[in-house]
């Protein structure tokens, strides 16, 4: 394979996370990832497949400016970020250089969570990968609505069960309530099902990471961290690059 061949490859691999059959079983264009903007639009049923103590959470390198829609350096997975369920938030909500180059950039870093789910309408498992601040929003929906049918049955969990979740009113948020569909039959074998949420939040290796960085506005991360590989001459930062800032990109 010629250099260039190899180059373009490696540069394909870099922007496709690693899951690469992740989608699979999914119809053509679906994704894993539940499209937030797009599908929540008008709400969308799935049964709930853990409890928030069971949410995956990790932490993601992001900065940018809303208003002029100029990302500062490129998203991306902190590498000081748990690789499972059921990890303690202590040991890593504060950045950590020694684990991250991005941290040690001192990148501005955001929580993130993975909410699976079991989706009615494609009948598999999918996740629902949402900032802090949504995750809050929700789980306060869902504490209350557990809550009230407590008051009925004090064995009722809403795992198992079918909530409907919508883009709120407003456009910034999500809300959770009970859904009206029957729960399929076919959800129960998710339930506990061990997703792939280290591949899903596709870690990068450290070169890539570098290289991000490298190109990052100088002004928002510290590049002095990079050593030499700082100073070889990189593309005009890229402050001003436009990206599409969808909806799905709030910048909460
Ligand atoms: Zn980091």
């Amino acid at each position: 394979m010629s250099i260039r061949d190899q180059l373009k490859k490696r540069e394909e691999e870099r922007s496709t996370p690693k899951g690469n059959g992740i989608n699979e079983g999914l119809p053509e264009g679906v994704t894993r990832y539940v499209r937030l903007g797009s599908e929540l639009k008008d709400g969308r049923q799935f049964v709930v497949l853990a409890d928030p103590d069971n949410w995956f959470f990790y932490f993601c390198h992001e900065d940018g400016d809303y208003a002029t829609r100029a990302t500062f350096f490129k998203k991306h997975t902190c590498l000081h970020s748990p690789k499972k369920v059921g990890a303690n938030l202590d040991s890593f909500k504060k950045p950590s250089g020694g684990a991250c180059i991005s941290c040690k950039a001192k990148a501005k870093r955001k929580l993130y969570f993975m909410v699976p789910v079991f989706d009615l309408e494609y009948q598999t498992w999918r996740v629902l990968d949402i900032k802090e601040f949504h995750a809050m929003n929700l789980i306060g929906d869902y504490d209350k609505l557990e809550k009230a049918a407590k008051k009925f049955n004090k064995e009722y969990a809403l795992v198992g069960d079918v909530i409907t979740i919508t883009k709120t009113s407003d456009g910034k948020s999500y809300s959770l309530e009970s859904g009206d569909a029957e729960v399929p039959e076919a959800a129960a074998q998710f339930l506990g099902f061990d997703i792939p949420y280290e591949e899903l939040a596709n870690f990068r290796e450290v070169d890539d990471i570098i290289e991000l960085l490298n190109e990052a506005d100088p002004d928002h991360i510290d590049k002095s961290v990079l050593g030499e590989s700082a100073k070889s001459p990189t593309p005009a930062p890229t402050d001003s690059q436009p990206i599409d800032i969808s909806d799905e990109e709030l910048p909460f």
